[in-house]
């Protein structure tokens, strides 16, 4: 039988002890919110809001995309990062809290802090940390600490929400036995979790569709095949009137190439900057090409923000990437 390796104990975080005697509790997640974060962070101020009715709760996030809207709380996140409030307790979910965009400030200036993540590049930046790399997912980490009483149908499906974009559906190796059993739990509160998968996951507009077709059309393959790259530049972003979140599974569509073992994609951020994500599998450790560049994520999906050229960045990477493969190859030789 498979080990099961993502049940962590030891460093868990008591949330509802910290959260006892706290007037007000933020809670954040990183910039480009995907739908992990939307989900995690969703789920635990709808938690908090049920469980410790006293305290004020603001959920800060960067405008996520609405077709996360269904979710109970959507349209009471904050997208404004104006205010200067000190917040008795504060979370920051699904990343450090240099990835917190505007919300860091009020992360910084909070009395006490706390960290749930499951990025393998993250080493904790709260005063309480709960960071497990083996865990499905941010949303997996914060069910975990909850306690179940309090877990409603709408908490459940905000988590039931994060865990399905972060492991692809359960397909990614990330799924354990663990986040197949909290997914079990989840859906006996019954909701329609086959709507979501469909209109949260798979569909996508027929602007993203043709977006996606004319990358993979216009995508390069190198390193005789086993690598390739996409990208979308600034001046087509623009022609189709899109946003970064509406490239979200141009990179998954690029690694499922038979052959590829690598795949890159990468926008145009700004001038001479593209936000790169990568995904591989056992052959190529992308966090760690990623954490080359100020990045991280995880060892099969990663991102960064790079400067430079198209060329000089796919340039940079490659070199990086075929390192790996080549130190893989020798040793799956030997
Ligand atoms: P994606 O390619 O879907 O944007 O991200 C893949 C994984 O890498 C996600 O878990 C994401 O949070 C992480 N990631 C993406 N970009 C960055 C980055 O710039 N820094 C860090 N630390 N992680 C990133
Ligand atoms: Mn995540």
């Amino acid at each position: 039988m498979k080990e099961i390796k993502n049940e962590v104990k030891d460093n868990r975080v008591n949330i509802l002890e910290l959260a006892k005697d706290a007037k007000v509790i933020g809670i954040s997640g990183h910039m480009r919110p995907d739908g992990d974060c939307v989900g995690s962070t969703l789920g635990l101020y709808l938690y908090l809001k049920k469980a410790v009715p006293k305290a004020k709760i603001v959920l800060y996030l960067e405008q996520p995309s609405d077709i996360f809207k269904d979710l109970k709380g959507y349209d009471e996140i904050q997208s404004d990062f104006d205010g200067d409030e000190t917040y008795d307790l504060f979370f920051a979910l699904d990343g450090e809290k240099s990835r917190l965009g505007g919300a860091e400030k009020y992360f910084d200036s909070a009395k006490v802090t706390v960290n749930i993540d499951h990025h393998i590049s993250n080493r904790g930046s709260g005063k309480y940390n709960y960071v497990v790399p083996e865990a499905s997912s941010a949303s997996e980490l914060v069910f975990d600490l909850m306690e179940e009483v309090y877990v409603d149908v709408d908490i459940a499906k905000a988590i039931y929400t994060g865990i399905i974009h972060d492991t692809g559906v359960f397909q990614y190796s990330n799924t354990a036995p663990k986040t197949l059993n909290i997914a079990a739990k989840l859906i006996a509160y019954g909701f329609d979790f086959s709507e979501i998968i469909d209109r949260t996951f798979y569909e996508k507009t027929y602007i993203q569709n043709q977006i996606m077709g004319r990358t993979l059309l216009e995508s390069m393959l190198f390193m005789d095949g086993r690598c390739i790259v996409g990208m979308v530049d600034r001046k087509t972003m623009d022609f189709y009137g899109v946003e970064p979140k509406d490239l979200d599974g141009i990179v998954n569509q690029l690694r499922v190439i038979k052959g590829v073992d690598c795949a890159v994609f990468m926008y145009e951020t700004d001038t001479l900057e593209y936000k790169v994500s990568m995904r591989s599998n056992d052959t190529v450790d992308v966090a760690k090409v990623a954490g080359f560049y100020g990045g991280g994520g995880h060892k099969k999906a990663a991102g960064c923000t790079v400067n430079g050229t198209f060329h000089d960045v796919i340039n940079n990477l490659s070199q990086s990437i075929a390192m790996q493969m080549k130190a893989y190859d020798s040793k799956s030789m030997t």
